[in-house]
């Protein structure tokens, strides 16, 4: 393989190198997009310098954050709401539920859509799906809109990129505000919460956030390769119910219902980091110098 060696930035004194043919480079309006090919990895897509999904093991991390909420809950998602996800990998897991009827799914930026569609077309192949609404616009902004309209969804599902840029208004209190309100009374929302080895600030800051506007929150885990470590997803209900007990016996590639119940054991340190945070209420913006 040609190539250079390319290294994403982690945390201090530490970074991820990979070996990489470029396939695409664009400065969109919002941020700075990477298609690289890697030896180990396959196709791996970069925001901002941040490693966003390999095709290798990007099904770790959407089955899990998707069927998690999903077959957490006690009634089958109808409607569905994506933030962000650019890449399609929620959409797919989400449209392979037949109890789903609509998703609508609103990502920000179109050549992260446009890019993920040309380079990486095996990671969705639903685009044409009846169910699915696209709308290229800010969440932040979808949500006070839907929120107004009186607008609920059974799942929320928040696949954004991690507090910097763009998807900062995504961390706000306004937005959590506003997901309650676009939640049914039953329904469950699920986001990304980074890795806490390397940002261990997001994750009890998310679950602070949730904790403001509704009482049932969680933290599951998912150990995604490429990111490195484990990365966190918090999960929240609207009435309080537990999601930590699967509903069915699906078995993906990587989620079947005993990695369902694991993914909620939390190791001590979590736990510590959880219980030992202190809000001040700012976004934790994490960010990374990558170039
Ligand atoms: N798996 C990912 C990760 O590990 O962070 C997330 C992948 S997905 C490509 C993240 C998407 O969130 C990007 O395409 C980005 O454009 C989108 N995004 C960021 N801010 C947003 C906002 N305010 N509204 C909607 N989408 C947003």
């Amino acid at each position: 393989m040609t190539g250079y060696w390319w290294s994403e930035r982690i945390g201090p004194g530490f970074a991820h190198s990979y070996q990489v043919e470029l396939l695409y480079e664009e400065r969109t309006p919002y941020q700075h997009l990477f298609v690289f090919k890697t030896p180990l990895w396959g196709r791996a897509l970069v925001l901002d310098g941040v490693v966003q999904l390999t095709l290798a093991d990007e099904y770790i991390y959407h089955e899990m954050m998707v069927h998690v909420p999903f077959l957490g809950r006690k009634r089958p998602v109808r409607s569905a709401l994506i933030i962000g996800g650019a890449d399609g990998g929620t959409l797919r897991e989400v449209l392979s539920h037949e109890s789903v009827e609509r998703v609508v799914m609103v990502e920000l930026d179109r050549q992260v859509l446009v890019a993920c569609q040309k380079y990486m077309p095996e990671v969705c192949q639903c685009w044409d799906d009846p169910r699915l609404e696209l709308i290229i616009g800010d969440g932040a902004k979808y949500v006070e809109e839907a929120a107004s309209r009186g607008e609920q969804f059974d799942c929320i599902l928040l696949d954004s990129t991690d507090p910097v840029g763009p998807a900062i208004c995504l961390f706000e209190r306004p937005f959590h505000e506003n997901i309650a309100k676009c939640l049914a009374d039953d329904g469950v929302v699920v986001r990304q919460s980074g890795l806490p080895r390397t940002m261990p600030k997001v994750m009890p800051f998310v679950m602070k956030r949730f904790e403001d506007v509704m009482p049932g929150v969680q933290v599951y885990r998912a150990p995604v390769a490429a990111y490195g470590d484990e990365m966190a997803f918090v999960i929240a209900t609207k009435d309080g119910a537990s999601c930590a007990l699967p509903n069915s016996n699906l078995v993906g590639r990587y989620y079947n219902p005993e990695c369902h119940k694991a993914a909620f054991s939390l190791p001590t340190w979590w736990k510590r980091l959880i219980d030992e945070y202190e809000d001040d209420g700012t976004v934790p913006i994490e960010t990374v110098d990558c170039f």
